[in-house]
Order: structure tokens, then sequence, then C-alpha cells
């Protein structure tokens, strides 16, 4: 248990801190988030403490995840409160760095291929995104050297996208998918959330409703089906708007028009509430 948590904001410092772990032999889990935290987030230090040494936290909201511009300048950012809330959860350690010291020769991108992974879904509606996910990751790979690394569920394709960059960095860091904490109403935490007004919140609030009704359509009268009520019941509310619904092998992340025994599939949605994207996924079988 952690009886102070460090802060550093600069790389050569936390670098100087993990020799002093590794000289121990101890392991470390890192959990990467981009801040306005939630129990979403301090469920992945949980999972981290766990089953590791030291947790070490970074907040970094990434510039080149962000494929449009609004949302970067609108994301919530609140370093105080972060760094209060990963005290009390007793992680030992958060990095918070500036954008200049993560990326000290502009924003120049490296260019990951992940294939058809990056080109559906997230990948499709957010061009760039995952490349620029993945190259902030690779950094904070690079630095801290995790045993292990945890992420949400809730974003699903990231995890897999992240699987698929450890394989490209010839990595031995474990990567650790955890579930989705949700609201008593049953919608996703996000930092997202807190930008949503009092009436986007209770609409928002639709989402993980329709995703329930959904899963069970998609069961007894198929995928098409559901895909239609998601459609219709989206098209209802004046505020939402449907980025899109898909059903998906949720190993490959490929189409699914029927749902088999053999393959696991998983319903997946981005939709718009006022200005807000939120993202959602339930598993179906
Ligand atoms: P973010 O700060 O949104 O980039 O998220 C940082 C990490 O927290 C990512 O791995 C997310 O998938 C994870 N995360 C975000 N929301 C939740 C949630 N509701 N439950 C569990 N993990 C979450």
């Amino acid at each position: 248990m952690a009886l102070l948590m460090l802060i550093f904001t600069k790389i050569s410092e936390l670098t100087g801190y993990l020799s002093q772990i590794n000289a121990q032999n101890k392991t470390v889990g890192f959990v990467p988030t981009m801040g306005a935290l939630h129990d979403g987030h301090v469920s992945l230090i949980r999972y981290s403490k766990n089953t590791c040494d030291y947790t070490i936290c970074s907040v970094f909201v990434n510039p080149t995840q962000f494929n449009d511009k609004s949302d970067l300048d609108r994301y919530p950012r609140m370093p105080e409160k972060d760094a209060a809330l990963l005290k009390n959860a007793y992680c030992d350690a958060l990095f918070m760095p500036l954008v200049n010291e993560m990326y000290p020769d502009s924003l120049l991108k490296e260019n990951y291929d992940f294939g058809y992974l990056d080109k559906v879904l997230e990948g499709a509606h957010r061009p760039g995104h995952f490349n620029g996910v993945a190259q902030i990751v690779s950094r904070f790979f690079d630095i801290i050297k995790p045993d292990k690394a945890f992420f949400g569920s809730k974003d699903y394709q990231q995890v897999m996208i992240i699987k698929a960059l450890v394989k490209q960095m010839n990595s031995s860091i474990e990567i650790i998918a955890c579930p989705i904490l949700r609201d008593p109403d049953g919608l996703a935490m996000s930092s997202r959330n807190a930008l949503l007004s009092k009436e986007e919140r209770t609409t928002a609030s639709r989402i993980p409703q329709i995703m329930k009704v959904a899963k069970n359509l998609t069961a007894t009268k198929g995928i098409k089906e559901a895909k239609l009520f998601v459609e219709q019941e989206i098209t209802t509310v004046p505020s939402m708007k449907l980025d899109y619904f898909e059903i998906c092998n949720a190993d490959s992340l490929n189409t699914l028009t029927e749902l088999t025994s053999q393959i696991s599939a998983i319903a997946l949605i981005a939709v718009y509430v006022g200005k807000i994207r939120l993202i959602d996924n339930v598993e179906l079988n």
C-alpha cells in the first residue's frame, strides 16, 4: 500500500524512479489514461494493484489521437482532482507530462499498420485515431517498460489494437482487458459524461437500454432486426445521432449477419448525444 504517491512530469525523473523499482526486482503495472478520472479508471488501478508490486498511472490528453480539434479543446481536464483520486486509490506514481515532453519533435507521426482492425468502427469513423493511440502508448511502453498494462473493455477495439501493437513491438508486456464499469442506470462511465448537460445525461441512459433490447432481439429475431431497431430507436430521439451500430465477431471485428454458437459476437455502438460522442459495447454470447 502506497503511503504517498509520487508525481512526475519529466521522463528523466520517472525513469530514475523506475530504475529503483527494477533494482528491487519488483513488477510494474501501468494504467494509461487521459484524466478526468472516474471509478472506471480506479477499477483499472485496483486490477493493477492486485497483481503488480507497483502501479503507475499516466494522465495525458494525447493530441495525436483526436481527429476533431473541438473534441480535443473541450476534453475535460482536472489534474488536481485526478491526483487526489489516484492517491486515494493508493496508486504509487502518477506521470502527467506536458505535450512537448512526449512529443519533443513536433507531432509528426509514425505510421502503424493494423490492417483491417484499424479500418472499421472507430478506425473508420475517427481517421488517424488509432495511429495516435499506438504512437502514445508505444512511447509510454518504451519509457515505463511495465510488466502488465491495464485497459478498459469499453474501448474494445482499442484493446485489440494495443494487443496488435505489442506484437509489432515484439514486447512481452501483458495486456489485460478489464470489465466496463457503469453508472447505476447502466451508462458506461466515461470522462465525456461530465460534458453532458442534465437533459443529455438523462437521454444518454437510453444507450444501455437500447443495447439490452438489441442484445435480446439479436437472439430472438436476428441481427438485421436488431440493427433496424437501434437505428429507428435513435432516430426518434432528436438530441441523439447514431454514428454506428455493428454486430461483429468479437475476435476479428468482422461484421456478422447471423449468430452461431461457434463465434463469439459483440455489439458495438457509437452515438452522439448533443455534441458528445459516446461509445459502448455488449458481448452477445
Ligand atoms: P481514457 O481516459 O478515456 O482514455 O481511458 C483510460 C482507460 O480507462 C482506457 O483503457 C479505458 O478503456 C478505461 N475506461 C474508460 N472508461 C471505463 C469504464 N467505464 N470502465 C472500465 N474502464 C474504463
